[in-house]
């Protein structure tokens, strides 16, 4: 036998410009960064949808998907891409005062700002040249361009002796979530005002503010769908005061 030297091609590595194409689109409620979950699955009742773009719309390319309870999704954190990143991140898990790596965290502000969501599959639909991924459970902002799929495969994907780190659980629903009278009326007067309910008390109950800024009494609001949340912490309780339609679409 002989033993052949392995040539590690350095300088290709090291100057290798690789380029990718989105072979979809997400659609989801989330308008802006703020309000998103934190992680996939911490909220199931979020929901969005997943549209293939030509020339990967292929519906062959889905082919026994359905199979599948839930899928990764890798994407590109497109609204900060020309965001410097840094070696060292405050992950609002830890309370946005303790640095750790960036490759210690979930960051969006990485070298590469690629994402990665495990989330459920709920529907493949396929029509015609319209191919569409019906997902729950997504920490995904609207129109985030998606590079691949691939299905979650349990024994492979699911470790769970595993040892997490500095986020060794999901994080508390810590808040109690009220509605205010003209939140409530303004639910009833929605076609999705019944889906809705869920989805914004799970949201809230986990509290989104970020540490550094969080104040009782401040009101705080984020666009979801077609208008803008507008809510208030006091104490353990978070009231929901409005759902304000927003001035531009
Ligand atoms: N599960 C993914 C993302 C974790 S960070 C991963 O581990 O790689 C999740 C946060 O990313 C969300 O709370 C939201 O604020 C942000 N986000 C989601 N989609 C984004 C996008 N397209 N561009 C920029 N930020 C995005």
């Amino acid at each position: 036998m002989s033993v052949v030297p392995v040539c590690y091609p350095e300088r290709t590595i090291r100057y290798m410009n690789i380029t990718f194409e989105p072979i979809g689109f997400i659609h989801s409620p989330f308008k802006e960064k703020f309000g998103i979950p934190r992680q996939p699955g911490l909220v199931p009742e979020a929901r969005a949808s997943l549209e293939l773009v030509p020339p990967y719309n292929r519906p062959e390319a889905v082919a026994e998907l359905e199979g599948y309870s839930h899928v990764w999704i890798q994407f590109v954190f497109h609204q900060i891409l020309h965001e410097q990143w840094r070696p060292r991140v405050r992950p609002p898990r830890l309370g946005g005062n303790r640095r750790v790596g960036v490759f210690a965290s979930r960051s969006p502000f990485r070298p590469n700002p690629i994402g990665l969501s495990v989330v459920a599959l709920e529907r493949v639909v396929v029509d015609g040249d319209r191919v569409v991924l019906e997902l729950s459970g997504v920490d995904l902002l609207d129109a985030t361009p998606v590079l691949d799929i691939k299905p979650y495969i349990a024994y492979v994907d699911s470790i769970p002796d595993a040892v997490s780190g500095f986020a060794p659980s999901a994080p508390d629903l810590r808040l109690e979530v009220g509605f205010s009278e003209l939140a409530e009326g303004q639910l009833e007067a929605r076609e999705d005002g019944a889906a809705l309910r869920p989805l914004i008390t799970r949201l809230l109950g986990l509290d989104p503010r970020p540490a550094y800024a969080a104040e009782d009494g401040r009101v705080y609001g984020f666009r979801l769908h077609d208008f803008d949340l507008r809510w208030q912490v006091d104490g353990d309780q978070v009231q929901v005061l409005e759902l304000r339609p927003a001035s531009s679409s």
